[in-house]
């Protein structure tokens, strides 16, 4: 039997299984909202094309309005300046969007400290305790922070200095740029960098060094809490936008039953 007849069966058997980790795209989708002067993208807007009537008595279909940063979504390289000469979300390779996720819980720190930052050491840590990176992995940053999801202004947890939720020190995010195992950064919140990140030096450092070395983010992630630290395949679908910066994306994970 062939590996893929072999996963085609797991699959069907249940002995491997999918867990969705897409927030459903809808009007309430939270999403990103930067301060002034800078400009704002949109949620999901549908608008009905026909709808069973007159203008289509047979069939029901939309046009549709979204920013490219809407819910779960893709950061491609041209999304930030630092990858400008990079790839769109549409030239990104099939083989770097699907990989092994790892897993690093900070839920109980987060949970103390909704500021809380990964640190170069956090990853050191990590590979003492699992061994080294697997290739073409995607790092996925476990807070909690999506049993907030059904609440917008819970999970933007702004106040008058900003928004506060966790991501990765600038030294952390060098950390993750210079890992040449590394495809991308997945996070349960609305973006890859911290709330307070754009007091950080470099600004959104996550964005600045990942991006700008063909690495790849991912946000709004749930479910999270269902993923082995180690041992699941990650499978990230963006829409292959021609030129776009980003898109919504579907992410599963393929995880053995236990
Ligand atoms: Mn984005």
């Amino acid at each position: 039997m062939s590996v893929v007849e072999k996963l085609t069966m797991a699959l069907g058997d249940g002995s491997v299984e999918f867990l969705d980790l897409t927030t459903p795209l809808g009007r309430e989708t939270p999403i990103l909202s930067l301060p002034e002067p800078f400009a704002n993208t949109v949620g999901l807007s549908l608008s009905a094309v026909s709808s069973f009537d007159d203008a289509g008595p047979g069939w029901a279909w939309n046009d549709m309005t979204v920013g490219e940063h809407a819910g779960t979504h893709l950061d491609a390289p041209v999304h930030w300046i630092s990858g400008r000469d990079g790839k769109s979300v549409d030239q990104i390779e099939p083989a770097r969007l699907i990989g092994p996720a790892v897993v690093i819980d900070k839920t109980a720190e987060v949970a103390r400290n909704p500021d809380f930052l990964l640190e170069p050491a956090d990853f050191e840590q990590w590979e003492d305790e699992n061994g080294p990176l697997p290739d073409n992995c995607w790092i996925i940053f476990r807070t909690g922070w999506s049993a907030r999801g059904s609440n917008a202004a819970d999970f933007i947890n702004a106040d008058d200095s900003g928004s506060h939720t966790p991501g990765v020190s600038p030294a952390g995010a060098r950390w993750i740029a210079a890992n040449e195992r590394v495809s991308g950064f997945g996070v349960e919140t609305v973006g890859i960098d911290a709330g307070q990140a754009a007091a950080f030096d470099p600004m959104f450092p996550v964005h600045w060094f990942l991006l700008g070395a063909d690495k790849y983010g991912i946000t709004s992630l749930r479910q999270v809490d269902k993923l082995p630290v180690t041992g699941a395949t990650l499978v990230v679908a963006p829409l292959p936008i021609v030129g776009g910066t980003g898109s919504p994306a579907r992410v599963f994970a393929l995880v053995e039953a236990s």
